[in-house]
């Protein structure tokens, strides 16, 4: 069995020791705390292009990419002038800004899904309004979500959420009320039946039907095209909304995301990550009509000091004019094909069983001998030890992966042939480790 050499963690279990005095489980987003990975977190100094280094100085070639908002890398030289060119005219004044003209323009012009769009300042944020919205335009109370599919922190989506939830073993959370709880419906994904159940037992209730762009919390969960169709058919037949998370896909599966990619039109779409450039912004759009019932048109209450800050706008623009660039898409899933090929060959030749499920630039490795899984319940929890032996041999090679197998990975812009050829390498490497 091939051994690798631990790297040191010293200063990052310091640091780690002191954040539990001030912070609960020592950070300020759970999946962070290493728990169901080897050893300590590792506290990150500076990130510049596919690079980020730790405060022991260990050097790593990232593919959490801050959970995918960093489809640039990190250190952009366009987003971090404009940021910087921001920064002496002001930080915040909670009154309109040219440049939130400027990024909406800039996502209208090129979405031809949503026709309106109100910014916020995180993808939670975005969700729990497109719900209230949705809640507010049908005066019915009940949301349909699937089981695995994460959609922030609000209380009525934390119910068999995946992401942090599902790490720890836990498919809710405490502090949700029962009331809240029960206005959710959680059907499993892939499973017609299930929705055609749920719309007779509730009829005239559903206010929505929400599902991630591509379910990519727990594992990456590839739905057919049929199926997003059928979803489209079904709410639209009784008279609920169909919303899509695209807080991970928005601008990632392309400048449409998953909209474009199948083809169908939600209702609402939410956005996160990528449209802050790495800066705190979430939106969430619609058509005209839908989006005049939010205040201070309509009835539906939504704010925010923060909303349209003058500095992530500015992050948020860089970033999108250069996802605008011809081919920019086309590059970063050539380059992400040929990668996970390369791993694919190599795994069938050593007869490993392991798969890599991947869409656009988003993979995700699953320690399985099944082809296909297309709902939370297929993945096996076992199969979270195997990832965990991988995420530390890759660790000890200067490769920085989710500190969860159930994490997706992300390529960027930034990434480059010989970076994914290090990784290629590396991956092979903690494979062995692994088997
Ligand atoms: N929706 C999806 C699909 C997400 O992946 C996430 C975060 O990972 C959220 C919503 C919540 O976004 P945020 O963490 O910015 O609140």
């Amino acid at each position: 069995m091939t051994k690798l050499k631990d790297i040191s963690r010293k200063k990052s279990a310091e640091l780690f020791e002191k954040a539990k005095n001030f912070f609960p489980g020592g950070v300020n987003s759970p999946v962070r705390a290493f728990k169901s990975v080897y050893g300590t977190p590792l506290f990150i100094e500076r990130g510049d292009k596919a690079r980020i280094w730790d405060a022991d100085g260990n050097e790593f070639i990232d593919y959490c990419c801050s959970w995918g908002p960093l489809i640039l890398g990190h250190n952009n030289d366009e987003v971090r002038e404009a940021v910087a060119g921001q920064l002496s005219k002001g930080l915040s004044f909670g009154a309109p800004t040219r440049l939130e003209n400027e990024l909406a323009e800039l996502i209208l012009n090129r979405n031809k899904f949503i026709e309106k769009i109100r910014f916020v300042s995180s993808g939670t944020e975005a969700v729990m309004s497109a719900i209230r919205l949705a809640r507010g335009y049908t005066r019915r109370d009940k949301i349909v979500k699937f089981e695995g599919c994460y959609h922030g922190h609000s209380d009525s989506l934390l119910v068999k959420a995946g992401s942090g939830l599902v790490t720890f073993g836990e498919t809710s959370s405490a502090g949700v009320p029962q009331a809240f709880a029960q206005e959710t419906i959680v059907v499993s994904l892939n499973d017609r039946e299930a929705i055609q159940e749920v719309f007779t037992a509730f009829p005239e209730q559903i206010a929505a039907v929400i599902i991630e762009g591509v379910p990519a919390n727990n594992g990456l969960l590839i739905q057919d095209h049929e199926y997003i169709h059928f979803l489209r058919e079904i709410t639209k037949k009784h008279g609920a909304l169909l919303i899509f998370d695209e807080v991970i896909t928005g601008f990632r599966l392309g400048f449409e995301g998953a909209a474009r990619h199948y083809n169908v039109q939600p209702d609402i779409i939410t956005y996160g990550k990528i449209i802050g450039g790495g800066m705190p912004v979430g939106a969430y759009g619609a058509s005209k009509e839908l989006m005049s019932h939010i205040s201070p048109d309509g009835n539906v209450y939504q704010a925010g000091t923060l909303s349209g800050n003058p500095v992530a706008m500015a992050a948020g623009i860089a970033a999108l004019n250069i996802l605008s660039r011809a081919g920019f898409y086309e590059k970063q899933e050539e380059k992400t094909r040929s990668f996970v090929e390369a791993l694919r060959a190599y795994i069938r030749a050593k007869g490993y069983e392991v798969q890599i499920f991947t869409i656009g630039s988003i993979f995700w490795f699953a320690f399985t001998s099944q082809l296909h899984i297309k709902r939370a319940d297929e993945i096996d929890p076992q199969s979270m030890e195997k990832y965990k032996v991988m995420h530390r041999a890759l660790l000890n090679q200067g490769i920085y992966f989710g500190p969860s197998g159930y994490e997706v990975g992300f390529i960027s812009d930034a990434h480059s042939e010989s970076d994914l050829e290090v990784t290629l390498q590396a991956i092979k490497v903690a494979l062995d480790v692994v088997f």
